[in-house]
């Protein structure tokens, strides 16, 4: 009797014991790491979008899901011409503020013609007077335009020269694309992902394997690396993973030999993901280890033409599943590739820098206020 007390009494603590130890647990986890539907409460910057036209229904969806916007005037003959682009930022910025910033950019029209670069001096003295937070170069610059003799110019073209030094001056950010993802360069059957077989069907211009006379992915992204060595405190952020995204190795590597640059994820969490099915420790290391330097990002094009709520809930969708594979370890399936992947569990203090705290930091704290 007394023996069988003792043990019920013992076997009592113990589930004490076990259920405050399950409770601290619980804590602990809630206390390290965000759960699926903290996504609407989470303050949130997407530090990568095209956001043309009024874009209502959009700023409608970014409130209700808590998220800041970066959009960025790009160089693209698809979007609106560059003033319209530059317009329409200050007007969301003004009409949203603290809710959305703005990347100027310049125009390569005229590149070979004497006196292009006070032309995109003043276009940069515009963006800039508009309240612009960066410039962006595109990839335009290594892959399309050439000079009078027919030659690529590179990204450390001498023409470009005073661009750079004038924003390492001023410490404005530089957000460089240059070249594109390494599938661009793939026969078809050899690319990791759909969405890059899609995108170089539909824009031969652009896919390098089918123009041997263009320059090769290591020569555009060598051009890049020598810039960024002459201009040793430009404040450069390369977008989509700096076009490594094929092995978190190699961004590892980049942001090694560049200390102050940064990356963003935009389009390219998808080659997180594809990586993730069979190497998802190594990206979630990746991701741990550079928690101070990766920006979260969707690439989101907005269309003025195209203000919906079907458009709008279509990017509510693509934060929402970004959302999910940061922060949850869910089984998740991409239309990208068959195999399947787990989210990546991430840390809060880590989902916070990727999601706003690099952003702040990068594009200063009055981008957003
Ligand atoms: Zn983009």
């Amino acid at each position: 009797m007394r023996a069988a007390r003792r043990f019920a009494l013992a076997a009592g603590l113990a589930a004490a014991l076990l259920t405050s130890f399950a409770r601290a647990q619980g804590n602990s986890a809630s206390e390290r790491y965000y759960r699926l539907d903290d996504f609407r409460r989470v303050t949130k910057i997407d530090a990568h979008m095209h956001v043309h036209g009024a874009a209502e229904h959009l700023l409608a969806a970014a409130r209700r899901d808590n998220f800041r916007i970066l959009t960025l005037n790009v160089d693209y003959p698809d979007f609106p011409p560059l003033a319209e682009q530059l317009a329409d930022a200050i007007t969301l910025k003004q009409r949203y503020p603290g809710r959305v910033a703005f990347a100027g950019t310049f125009s390569v029209v005229g590149f070979n013609e004497p006196g292009w670069t006070e032309k995109a001096q003043q276009q940069i003295d515009a963006a800039l007077a508009g309240g612009a937070v960066g410039i962006k170069i595109w990839k335009n610059i290594g892959m399309a335009l050439k000079d009078r003799d027919g030659r690529y110019v590179l990204p450390d073209d001498a023409r470009l020269e005073p661009i750079y030094s004038r924003l390492e001056r001023e410490h404005v950010v530089l957000l460089g694309h240059q070249a594109e993802p390494l599938n661009c360069w793939l026969p078809f059957e050899k690319m990791t992902v759909r969405s890059d077989r899609e995108y170089f069907r539909e824009h031969p211009q652009y896919y390098m394997a089918a123009h041997p006379e263009m320059p090769s992915h290591q020569s555009i992204l060598a051009a890049r690396d020598r810039m960024l060595k002459a201009h040793p405190a430009l404040r450069f952020e390369g977008v989509h993973l700096a076009s490594l995204e094929w092995d978190v190795d190699r961004v590892a590597n980049f942001l090694d030999r560049f200390p102050d640059a940064r990356v963003d994820v935009a389009a390219r969490m998808v080659h997180l993901e594809y990586q993730a099915v069979s190497r998802r420790s190594k990206v979630q290391r990746f991701l741990i280890r550079y928690q101070d330097r990766i920006l979260y990002g969707s690439d989101d094009a907005y269309g003025a033409q195209e203000d919906t709520e079907t458009a709008a809930a279509q990017v509510h969708e693509d934060w929402l599943r970004d959302w999910r594979f940061l922060v949850s370890a869910d089984r998740l399936h991409s239309e990208d590739f068959a195999l399947s992947f787990r989210g990546l569990h991430l840390p809060k203090a880590v989902v916070d820098k990727i999601y706003r705290r690099n952003a702040e930091a990068l594009f200063g704290p009055d981008a957003w206020h």
